[in-house]
């Protein structure tokens, strides 16, 4: 998915983890990234992979969006 698509944009996705603006995002946490999520539907190791916010498209697993949700 774009990182300018309206839904990432709103949910403020950057495609590497590390580029997520702390200051607005305080939640985010280094550690934290779509391959750990608990949304993520790629297998472990893959570099991309779907996720129901974004349907029809992948995510980076080194991404992060604001409805991040620690798998486990
Ligand atoms: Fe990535 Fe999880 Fe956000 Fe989907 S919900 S974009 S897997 S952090």
């Amino acid at each position: 998915v774009d990182e300018k698509d309206g839904q990432a944009a709103a949910l403020g996705y950057k495609a590497d983890s590390s580029k997520v603006d702390g200051k607005k995002y305080a939640a985010h946490k280094a550690e934290q990234n779509c391959g750990n999520c608990a949304l993520f539907q790629g297998k472990a190791g893959d570099k991309a992979g779907g996720c129901p916010l974004f349907a029809g498209k992948n995510v980076a697993a080194a991404g992060w969006c604001s409805a991040y949700a620690k798998k486990g």
